[in-house]
């Protein structure tokens, strides 16, 4: 079941600031950045604070039978209810293009193991007001791992954006997919609200 509405209240919400030398670590099954005090973004009238993004290698949200070659998950918090809000944005591969955001974050390396490597500068606004310009999907669900915490706002881009097999690989190799993982959403009657671009 899908209804449509406008979709410009969510990129009017968004506040973000660049920033340079954010830890990037493996941290179970993608590679984070911790993004603590960065922005936030209000959504059905209350504030959600950034507390880190993270890039999974495959993604994780099926989209016409296949899944994307990567995807995007930036987390904030609710400071008092402590509900989680996910933004999503999910990557295809179009040689020669890549990933302006994989590369400022990969600036100075990949980490493994329990290492730490400091990102470049990285605009998070730029990167998701781009993503979400066209319209996005919105659920309310789980996390995708353990705990999959339920009662989760899920918002998800629907525009792909670009990313380069290296990448990729990159990504894969600091965190190989888990088995954890919950491979398909089952919805059980969810209502997916579909905002888009008016035309
Ligand atoms: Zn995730």
């Amino acid at each position: 079941m899908a209804q449509s509405g406008q979709h410009s209240w969510l990129l009017q919400n968004m506040h973000y600031t660049p920033k340079s030398g954010l830890a990037v670590t493996v941290h179970g099954h993608g590679v984070k950045v911790a993004a603590r005090g960065m922005g936030h973004i209000h959504a059905h009238g209350a504030r959600y604070d950034l507390d880190s993004f993270h890039f999974h290698s495959p993604g994780e949200h099926t989209r016409y039978g296949a899944g994307p070659f990567a995807e995007m998950h930036a987390v904030h918090k609710h400071s008092v209810t402590k509900q989680i809000l996910v933004l999503g944005v999910q990557f295809n591969m179009h040689y020669p293009k890549s990933s302006e955001i994989i590369s400022t974050v990969l600036a100075r390396g990949v980490p493994r193991g329990h290492q730490t490597i400091r990102s470049g500068r990285i605009d998070l606004g730029r990167f998701l007001k781009t993503a979400f310009r066209k319209g996005f999907f919105h659920y309310t669900g789980s996390l995708t791992t353990p705990p999959c915490t339920e009662g989760v706002l899920w918002y998800i881009a629907d525009e792909m954006q670009w990313v380069s097999q290296s990448q990729v690989d990159d990504l894969s190799c600091a965190a190989p997919a888990n088995l954890d993982f919950r491979s398909v959403h089952p919805l059980h009657g969810r209502t997916v609200t579909w905002y888009h671009q008016m035309r």
